[in-house]
């Protein structure tokens, strides 16, 4: 599709997990993930689409595994919630580098670091033109930032929301672990929820299905997916319906 096309959504949400910032590492931010993952964004941006994004921390701390490892688990998600804002804050910073505007909002009041979540203002924000980046989840414990992506999706009325991975979609099985798992077009929550693919936790799933939200299961490392997608390319990646 050409890069001229009508962008086919005004406005879209954008999950990254915090894996998906580190690149080939095995811990911490990549800076060329992050210099990547801007200049995509800024070509959306240019092409007169919203972006919100939400970020993850998986990559600095996730409450469970402290759990696992004997903390306490509200502690530990309280820790995961704040890897998402250090995570928010090196995305903010490569944002700028390209020339956009961007502010991150967070869940969690730390307001000398970043705006509170404050559905208006992103809406405002949005509507100039200038990137918000959703940091902390939904600021409580027990929660993913699969389900914070999806609950900001329905509060904001995106038309799109995208989860990148490292899978070019769903498949039937991990393509990974099975070579012979085949790859879904399209299919509906109902059928993710009740074949228990590993698309999103089933809480994010139940919100998109109930609040009509369309979702887009893509590979991030493929060059251009993301502006293919938004043009209306339906061939990339797996996408998920109500
Ligand atoms: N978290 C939380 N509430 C939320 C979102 C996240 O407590 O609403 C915590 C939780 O401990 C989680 C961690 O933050 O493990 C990092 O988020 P997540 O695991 O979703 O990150 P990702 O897998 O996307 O990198």
């Amino acid at each position: 599709m050409p890069m001229t096309a009508k962008p086919a959504y005004q406005r879209i949400l954008l999950k990254l997990s915090g894996e998906a910032l580190m690149g080939s590492g095995e811990f911490g931010i990549s800076p060329e993930v992050m210099s990547g993952l801007a200049h995509e964004i800024k070509a959306v941006i240019d092409s007169g689409v919203q972006v919100a994004l939400v970020v993850g921390g998986g990559n600095i701390f996730r409450g469970e595994g402290l759990a696992r490892a004997g903390m306490d688990r509200v502690t530990g998600d309280h820790m995961g919630m704040l890897a998402t804002v250090i995570n928010a804050l090196a995305l903010q910073d490569a944002i700028e580098r390209v020339g956009l505007p961007v502010r991150v909002q967070s869940a969690l009041r730390i307001n000398q670091v970043c705006e509170d979540y404050i559905r208006r203002r992103a809406v405002r924000h949005l509507e100039k033109g200038r990137v918000v980046i959703f940091s902390a989840g939904t600021g409580n414990p027990f929660f993913t930032t699969d389900s914070a992506a999806a609950l900001r999706a329905v509060e904001i009325n995106a038309d799109l929301l995208l989860k990148a991975t490292k899978v070019d979609g769903i498949y039937t099985a991990d393509p990974k672990k099975h070579p012979d798992a085949v790859k879904y077009q399209e299919l509906t929550y109902d059928e993710a929820l009740s074949k228990r693919l590993g698309v999103m936790d089933q809480t994010a799933m139940v919100l998109c299905r109930d609040h009509g939200i369309k979702l887009c299961v893509y590979d991030m490392d493929r060059a251009g997916a993301l502006q293919a997608i938004i043009n209306g390319d339906d061939t990339i990646g797996t996408r998920v319906y109500a």
